[in-house]
């Protein structure tokens, strides 16, 4: 059997089948508007058309006023120049226009493509939000010609967007699998073991830490799956499988409200097909 491929998924570039140039790559934003993402905490803005939801598209739609004055040139999709811009939370959606959810766990519909559209676009907005000013000495930063970064006039500190990276990991044991939920989510939902990757790991000493603080028990056979870009707001999430090798399931009762095993051909609810954790569940839950 070949290797299911992580890339596909949405919010990786791969949902978008190789059609999105990145705008950093260009040489300046184009004079042309084209598709409109805009953003209102973790919703997409989207023009119903049937049954399909697609972006807004031409000239600035007039009745979002001046919200969509300081857009932000995203890349080109299928040709076509991609904007961003931000809605205040308070804002009211104008007539002809509805919010849909970026959020998997809440039932998104949208299309992976307008899915992978929309998070980078969250991204960005964050990266925005939170890049004025140099984290070292606090003046006000400005751009870097053509790049994403910010430069600190004063003392010369450069950054750039961060990508925090998180492991998220699936033990097996034969027939069955260790599975989690957090008290949050919706009753009778179980997902996988996951957690940053803290200072001095790497990415199997963040897994065997994670799965042993969590829910006790020890790990050893870590093999990396895929990954995935994750906006909400800035992971990279890093997914594993890992042989069970010992130990008794002890929770860690502030992360999670329960974990236990379950029967490979009897699994709960888990996680949207949109996640990592779907996927890994999907593909690798079942013994080879
Ligand atoms: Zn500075």
């Amino acid at each position: 059997m070949a290797t299911p491929l992580t890339v596909y998924l949405p919010y990786n570039l791969g949902a978008l089948r190789g059609g999105f140039e990145p705008a950093k790559r260009g040489t300046g934003a184009p004079a042309q508007r084209g598709r409109w993402i805009i953003v209102q905490e973790q919703n997409l803005v989207v023009v119903p058309d049937g049954a399909d939801l697609r972006l807004p598209e031409g000239e600035a739609p007039k009745a979002f006023g001046a919200a969509l004055d300081r857009a932000h040139w995203l890349g080109t999709w299928d040709g076509t120049p991609c904007w961003v811009a931000g809605l205040a939370a308070d804002t009211a959606i104008p007539e002809g226009f509805a919010r849909e959810t970026m959020v998997p766990m809440r039932g998104t519909r949208l299309p992976d493509a307008l899915l992978t559209l929309g998070g980078m676009a969250m991204q960005l907005l964050w990266w925005e939000s939170t890049s004025g000013h140099c984290p070292r000495c606090g003046n006000p930063t400005a751009r870097i010609e053509n790049e994403w970064g910010k430069r600190c006039p004063d003392c010369k500190y450069e950054h750039y967007p961060h990508l925090h990276p998180a492991v998220i990991t699936l033990v097996r044991d034969g027939e069955r699998v260790l599975l989690a939920r957090k008290s949050i989510w919706a009753p009778g939902r179980y997902a996988l073991v996951a957690g940053f990757v803290d200072n001095g790991e790497s990415l199997e000493d963040a897994v065997a830490r994670e799965v042993k603080e969590e829910v006790g028990v020890d790990v050893k056979d870590i093999t990396y799956v895929g990954s995935q870009n994750w906006p909400f707001p800035s992971q990279l999430m890093v997914g594993f499988v890992a042989a069970y090798a010992g130990g008794e399931i002890t929770l860690d009762r502030e992360e999670l409200e329960d974990a236990r095993w379950f029967p490979a051909d009897a699994l709960p609810t888990g996680p949207a097909r949109h996640s990592i954790a779907g996927f890994i569940i999907e593909h690798y839950a079942r013994p080879a």
